[in-house]
């Protein structure tokens, strides 16, 4: 594929509207554009919003390209968060998850995270402005950005167990 195929079919995307091309990304940060790399980046485009772990988006690059091999996949992954492409979000499970940075968020999106069955489900909204002034006027300190995770019982897990609850009354 020619990049500028590459760079319209990331624009397809409508999360990647607003993101520069690849390539120039790069190039401003002084690494060399190597497919290896696009390979990666758009197995975490393409999987946006499933929070996918290093070890599954090996498995999807091999599918397509299994000439490139799982050290190669990691070391591009931490590349690109270094680069500010990716996001590494870690929901203590034990693995690293990866999701793209998206150019209109000035601050993150938050997770809510089921403890019951895993379900990971993102909070556009950044919620904390009044928070972050707080901080700013008590403490003098300038939030620039922040990861907040809420833990809970998503709507599946938590109408399973309330029928359970009745069941056994
Ligand atoms: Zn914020
Ligand atoms: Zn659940
Ligand atoms: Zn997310």
């Amino acid at each position: 594929m020619l990049e500028s195929e590459l760079v319209s079919k990331y624009r397809g995307f409508s999360i990647m509207n607003e993101i520069k091309d690849f390539n120039e990304i790069l190039k401003e940060k002084g690494y060399k554009f190597t497919n290896q790399r696009k390979h990666v980046f758009e197995v975490v485009i393409e999987n946006d919003g499933k929070h996918l772990n290093s070890q599954e988006i090996y498995e999807h690059v091999r599918q397509k390209h299994p000439e490139i091999g799982v050290a190669t996949v990691y070391r591009t992954l931490a590349l690109l968060e270094e680069m500010g492409l990716i996001y590494g979000v870690d929901f203590e499970d034990g693995f690293r998850r990866y999701e793209i940075a998206k150019d209109h968020e000035v601050h993150r999106h938050h997770h809510l995270i089921c403890l019951e069955c895993g379900f990971i489900r993102e909070v556009p909204e950044d919620l904390l402005g009044a928070i972050e002034e707080g901080i700013l006027k008590k403490h003098n300190f300038k939030v620039l950005n922040h990861r907040v995770k809420f833990y809970g019982y998503c709507e599946k897990c938590a109408n399973k167990m309330a029928a359970n609850k009745n069941k056994k009354l």
